[in-house]
């Protein structure tokens, strides 16, 4: 079984066909609705470029947020439109709806080299149905658009590893590629999933604790260290018997934390100190506390210096990390230099230390570029978070595993 590729496609020959491509423009917007972060439009121009050098007519499927299945201008792929066309050099018409009268008659209106983005996805609940019928049925109108003699090219890795209807029902509907960023992806990550040189030490944090638990499990076998900050640690913490106060905290699973503090305590290293604030503000008081002294009624947006010193330690050790999710909440300036301090240090690794390093997670690779950090200091960047730690804990990514001939 191997994938059938973006170049197969090319060698085929696309002139004049209508080539379905399922794109990830999930990009982080601010209150004004303003693209914060445009890294993920970068990383789908070469499959775009080479399908429209190729004389595609290129039909894009994305989506931005979670509308929840309701058509919601607010996540409207406008602004993405409007950022690829300016990325592209060429005009990105967006149609009015995903698969309806306006998204049929653009796309049996493109000419050779032009293309087409329909909108939000997620504004059909059939995207996302676990009703494989309901998806089908939106992935035949989805396959539709791209008519007689069509492809289909899949390049969100930031949404492989979901069944969903644009991503893995219209891949069983058309002759199915995996775009350039999909191969990328998948052979960059290959090196740490496959055989880790070692040290192999993982970087965990962000907000999503429940979601990663399955991950610490999976990876405490593989990885030699497991670093813990970020929103993932209050639950840890809490489980040692600190008082978190109002930090993130998931209760439910501070027993599940209990268990796994239990079995691998020679590998999981938590944080030291912290920061503590009064609120979730940029404005808000804010000082660096003991473990045991958040004030009360504060919160912990970011871990301490010492805390970074002590990863520091650990990543300079590495021969291999993967880092997902931000030390603290680094889009609020007094509460990034948990996440600055340990993107140096593994940058730090690599150069100094020969380290392979990745980062995934749509808010980590974002918060590399926000905070000003040196991209080319990572090995590699991953567009995808939830699909770069599954692929690495060893699951099979179904957005993947049906593009295989
Ligand atoms: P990724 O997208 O890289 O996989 P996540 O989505 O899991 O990462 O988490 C990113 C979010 O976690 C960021 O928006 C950040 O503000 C938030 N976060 C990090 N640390 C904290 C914290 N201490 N308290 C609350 N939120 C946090
Ligand atoms: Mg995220």
């Amino acid at each position: 079984m191997s994938l059938k590729t973006l170049q197969d496609l090319l060698d085929e020959g696309v002139d004049g066909r209508h080539v379905l491509v399922r794109s990830d423009f999930n990009v982080p917007l601010n209150d004004a609705g303003e693209i914060t972060d445009p890294g993920r439009i970068t990383a789908s121009l070469p499959t775009l470029k080479a399908l429209l050098d190729g004389g595609a007519k290129v039909i894009v499927t994305a989506h931005l947020g979670r509308p929840k299945g309701e058509v919601n201008p607010r996540f409207s792929l406008a602004p993405v439109a409007e950022a690829l066309s300016e990325a592209l050099g060429q005009y990105v018409a967006l149609a009015a709806d995903v698969t309806g009268e306006d998204a049929h008659e653009r796309a049996n209106g493109l000419t050779e080299g032009e293309i087409l983005l329909v909108e939000n996805v997620r504004f059909d609940a059939r995207e996302t149905s676990k009703d494989e019928a309901e998806r089908g049925a939106f992935a035949d109108e989805l396959a539709a658009l791209a008519a007689d003699n069509g492809a289909f090219v899949s390049d969100g890795f930031g949404v492989v590893h979901r069944a969903q209807a644009s991503v893995y029902d219209v891949a069983k509907r058309l002759p199915a590629y995996a775009g350039a960023l999909v191969g990328t992806e998948i052979s960059e990550l290959k090196k740490v999933a496959e055989a880790p040189e070692k040290p192999y030490v993982v970087v965990l944090g962000g907000s999503k604790v429940s979601d990663k638990l399955g991950v610490i499990e999976a990876l405490s076998g593989k990885a030699d260290k497991l670093i813990i900050g970020g929103g993932m640690c209050y639950t840890f913490l809490a489980a040692q018997g600190y008082n978190v106060q109002k930090s993130l905290l998931q209760e439910e699973m501070i027993d599940t934390c209990k268990d796994l503090l239990a079995r691998h305590s020679d590998k999981l290293v938590l944080p030291v100190d912290l920061l503590a604030a009064a609120e979730f503000s940029a404005d808000a008081e804010n000082k660096v506390v003991a473990l045991d002294s958040i004030p009360e009624g504060w919160l912990s947006p970011d871990i301490g210096p010492k805390s970074v010193e002590v990863f520091a330690e650990v990543l300079a050790t590495a021969k291999t990390i993967f880092w997902n999710g931000p030390m603290g909440v680094f889009e609020i300036e007094a509460f990034s230099q948990g996440t600055a301090g340990v993107a140096q240090a593994i940058i730090d690794a690599t150069a100094k230390n020969g380290a392979f390093s990745v980062v995934g997670g749509g808010d980590s690779a974002a918060s590399v570029r926000v905070l000003g950090l040196d991209e080319e200091g990572f090995s590699h960047i991953s567009t995808g978070g939830g699909a770069s730690l599954e692929y690495l804990e060893g699951k099979e990514l179904p957005g993947v595993a049906v593009l295989s001939a």
